[in-house]
């Protein structure tokens, strides 16, 4: 195995924090939202650094960025290095941006080292990863696997300009009444590989630089509503209440000591929006709504905990003479990384001196749209106090620099695959 000292990690470094001043507010904040006027300049950015590179520079018709560096074989399938440059409003430096960069640096050393290559080598920058503008995330990532419809691209922001608008007045190259010519097939990426700060604490919980995903959970969204009977707080004695509230509280908890269980071990289930119709402080409620986020790498699982989950709001609300609704929202399966890949990639870390440390992905990523039609490969990096889409969003420059020598090797590697 080749192993690579040549990433220069400052160049990266800098590179992150020279793109962090786009959109950067006084208080630290980046708002860099997809196809806006700062992602504009975001991107403009990064293709002087691919053309510096000597990479080939195009956008596809979902708003793609991609750099392209040849093989010696330009019909083989590329190895392809990505992420996104978008970000939240008022978000970090980090997120998105360490995977694009990371893949740039490694253009740069291949470019740098002569290295001889049979694949094209490509980095891309997925558009509208975070969905802060469009409120629909993953959009690039969906696209390129066929998944976006008219539907999507009508979706309009809060100032009614539609992402068909946005994108056409993005880029001269950009042509949303084009999109399917942008769409890809199994064949036509070799194998795709993402870096991505962790957005959480086990790294460093660890002490640990990196470690490699080997799957990514899958959420299952939903509203549920119990109803009962409003009434006065002074005046209706409490063995007469039909009272949501406390239906509620016991469900609530339900649904922790049933996540907290060591058998159901990676399964979260978060409640982060309850609310009260009417709503006062001498009312009894009439109805309580809240939201559930559960999320699995294991399908069978998620939705046996979803089942008993459904049983206990059941009885509960039974036993209290209640009356519940459960509303589905977003069902996504899980998905698993290829777990050649996740080899190669930890054969890289231990060549390296790093523990080659696996883990799991509770955020969703493009990689894991790409994963439908390529092999696909991730590596997380640790960030401070895993905190992400804030400004206090913070990965160190040796972290960094270590994920993307991990990549480097591997991405050398799959480059001269047959
Ligand atoms: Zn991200």
């Amino acid at each position: 195995m080749q192993i690579s000292e040549t990433i220069n990690s400052t160049r990266l470094f800098n590179r992150i924090l020279e793109l962090g001043e786009i959109g950067r507010s006084e208080e630290g904040g980046v708002t860099r939202r997809a196809l806006s006027a700062e992602d504009k300049k975001g991107h403009d950015l990064v293709i002087g650094w691919m053309k510096e590179i000597g990479m080939a520079v195009r956008y596809d018709h979902f708003g793609n960025l991609i750099g392209r560096k040849e093989g010696k074989q330009a019909d083989l399938s590329p190895v392809v290095v990505g992420s996104h440059i978008d970000s939240v409003r008022d978000g970090g430096r980090f997120d998105g941006v360490i995977g694009v960069l990371g893949g740039l640096e490694i253009a740069q050393v291949l470019q740098e080292e002569e290295f001889d290559h049979d694949r094209p080598f490509e980095v891309i920058a997925f558009c509208e990863e975070e969905g802060s503008r469009f409120n629909d995330g993953l959009f690039g990532s969906r696209g390129i696997i066929g998944k976006i419809t008219a539907l999507d691209l009508n979706r309009q922001d809060e100032q009614s300009i539609s992402r068909y608008e946005a994108l056409r007045d993005f880029s001269d190259e950009i042509d949303p009444e084009k999109i399917n010519e942008s769409v890809l097939g199994v064949n036509d990426i070799h194998a795709y590989l993402e870096m991505h700060i962790e957005q959480g604490p086990s790294l460093e919980k660890e002490e640990l630089a990196v470690g490699v995903v080997t799957h990514i959970a899958g959420p299952h969204w939903m509203t549920v509503t119990v109803s009962g009977e409003a009434g006065h707080a002074g005046t209706v004695p409490m063995n007469l209440r039909k009272d949501p509230i406390p239906a509620v509280a016991e469900i609530i908890l339900y649904i922790e000591n049933l996540c907290t269980d060591p058998l159901h071990a990676e399964t979260v289930g978060t409640v982060g929006i309850v609310e009260t119709y009417p709503g006062g402080s001498n009312i009894i409620p009439e109805k309580v709504t809240f939201s559930l986020d559960l999320r699995d790498i294991d399908l069978s699982r998620r939705e046996k905990l979803f089942e008993e989950i459904q049983l206990k709001i059941e009885e509960v609300s039974k036993e209290r003479g209640l009356k519940w609704e459960i509303n589905e929202g977003m069902r996504v399966p899980p998905v698993s990384c290829t777990p050649r890949l996740t080899k190669k990639l930890q054969n890289s870390m231990e060549a390296l001196g790093l523990q080659p440390h696996t883990m799991i992905s509770g955020a969703g990523h493009d990689a894991m749209l790409v994963a439908e039609i390529a092999e696909m490969g991730m590596l997380f990096v640790r960030c401070r106090k895993g905190i992400s889409h804030q400004r206090e969003e913070w990965a160190d420059q040796d972290d960094i620099a270590q994920g993307t020598k991990v990549l480097l090797d591997t991405v050398k590697e799959l480059l001269n695959e047959k």
